[in-house]
């Protein structure tokens, strides 16, 4: 007796209906054809490759058990999936399968695909990358704090998805330069290759797309549109953390562009493997190819960022001045900008020089810790920390002499860059009394005599305290 496909499958959807909820049912099963039944196999015709992953992953078991009340024990089914709006075949996993599920790359007839950027009303599907052109290489200062991500994304933009850095997983700090490098590698690639199609996305807008798209039962057209994206460039990927459904999608969307050879680049503030509340399957995917870190760039990287920026803006910055505001501004390459921001409107407003006095002013702004003198504590944290000692040695009775040398010189620069007396600095070194203090200015006078070594390293702390905030 043969049944009719079109009569079964609605039988199928009432039990469906009444097992999950009805946003579930209208995204993922109201947009099903059932397209033949041969034997006990049922043929559904599902929309794209995307379709047939998210129903064989989330609706095995109901699919499974509603083909067999409706076709007997032996019932199974069979997906067909629309390609170039021709369909194709291939088996589900509620029939025993042995070929497993591989299909061929996939064609989409765009006219048909709803683009979310798009401005509503125009009609041309045209992807525009939402890349800020001003983001480019050139303009981003190689330093041992970014060598090895910047090069992998050189390489990449030259040879995007053809380098071993797929995905190319980015992460650092805030201000690091992620964004930057991510849309540098994006507008190398728009413009050295134009006819890939590149697209920048936040993980935020990414999220709020899809949310937007399951309110309008567009999954489909949001899985879609991404599909076409040849490099794909996702920022802060950390914002997808605890957001199930958003990185079961984006987990779908990553392995077919993925196995179809397209580039990602992620950006994150943290490595993979420190991602809360991200799934282990997509951590795995995000080690699939290089992660890279950009650290804090060191006093040469700052300074020459600087420089760059302001001989871009056409304008000088006195090079005393670089050298403060770099000395001062260490962690956070947004914050360097600002300061040299707010020093060209102090000076245009006021009609100001740009100086360290100036600079001094502006910087106030940006650090929150500020003493107006430079004190013993601070020359001994800035003497231990360039002989990579602890304070506690300079305070302690070690005879050792390497450590005698920085305790001496800590003594001697605060007898010469504060007020303090002999009694107070002693006090200072673990209580030790004047007469050892004065016993360590001369100690050092003697060495800066004879070491011109040593007169340099001395002159470098000095000029490290003196350009610090702290005076
Ligand atoms: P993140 O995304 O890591 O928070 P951004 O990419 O937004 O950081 O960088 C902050 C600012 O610092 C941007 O204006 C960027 O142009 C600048 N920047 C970061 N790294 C560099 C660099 N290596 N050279 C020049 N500018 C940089
Ligand atoms: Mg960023």
């Amino acid at each position: 007796m043969d049944k009719d496909h079109t009569l079964v499958w609605q039988k199928c959807l009432k039990t469906i209906k009444k097992n999950i909820n009805a946003q579930s049912f209208r995204t993922w099963f109201e947009p099903i054809k059932p397209a033949g039944l041969q034997g006990n196999v049922l043929t559904i015709q599902v929309p794209n490759k995307f379709f047939y992953e998210w129903l064989e992953e989330h609706y095995v078991a109901l699919l499974r058990m509603t083909i067999r009340q409706e076709l007997g024990e032996k019932g199974s089914l069979d997906y067909q999936i629309l390609v170039n709006n021709k369909s194709k075949r291939i088996p589900g996993i509620t029939q025993e399968n042995p070929n497993g599920n591989r299909i061929e790359k996939q064609g989409f007839a765009s006219e048909q695909i709803k683009n979310p950027f798009v401005i509503p009303g125009i009609k041309k599907l045209r992807i525009d990358s939402q890349l800020n052109p001003s983001y480019t290489f050139d303009n981003f200062i190689e330093g041992d704090c970014n060598r090895l991500a910047r090069s992998a994304g050189v390489a990449v933009g030259k040879k995007p998805g053809g380098t071993a850095f797929n995905p190319l997983f980015i992460f650092g700090k805030v201000g690091l330069g992620k964004t930057h490098l991510a849309q540098a590698i994006g507008n190398e690639i728009k413009h050295k290759s134009p006819n890939r199609t590149t697209l920048y996305v936040s993980s935020e807008k990414f999220t709020n797309q899809f949310i937007e798209s399951l309110k309008n039962n567009a999954v489909n057209d949001f899985v879609n549109f991404y599909q076409l994206i040849d490099v794909l460039i996702v920022d802060d990927i950390q914002f997808l953390s605890n957001k199930q459904k958003t990185q079961d999608i984006f987990f779908h969307i990553f392995n077919q562009l993925h196995q179809n050879g397209k580039q990602l680049i992620l950006t994150s503030d943290r490595p993979p493997k420190d991602l809360v509340g991200v799934e282990e399957r997509l951590i795995s995917r995000f080690k699939w190819g290089l992660s890279a870190d950009l650290q804090a760039p060191d006093l040469e990287t700052r300074m020459a960022i600087i420089e760059s920026k302001m001989s871009r803006e056409g304008l000088a910055m006195p090079g005393d001045v670089t050298e403060f505001i770099s000395y001062n501004i260490k962690n956070n390459i947004r914050e360097l900008e600002g300061v040299m921001i707010s020093l060209i409107a102090q000076s245009s407003l006021n009609r100001r020089e740009i100086d360290i006095e100036l600079a001094k002013e502006v910087i106030k702004n940006f650090v929150s810790e500020i003493s107006k003198e430079v004190t013993v504590e601070f020359i001994q944290k800035m003497v231990a920390e360039h002989y990579e000692l602890k304070v506690e040695n300079l305070k302690g009775k070690t005879r050792k002499r390497s450590i005698v040398i920085a305790r001496q010189l800590s003594m001697y620069l605060a007898k010469n860059m504060t007020n303090k007396s002999l009694k107070v600095i002693g006090d200072n070194f673990g209580g030790r009394d004047h007469s050892t203090v004065i016993y360590s200015c001369k100690a050092v006078k003697d060495l800066l005599d004879t070491d011109s070594l040593f007169k340099d390293t001395v002159e470098t702390i000095e000029k490290k305290i003196k350009m610090s905030v702290h005076n």
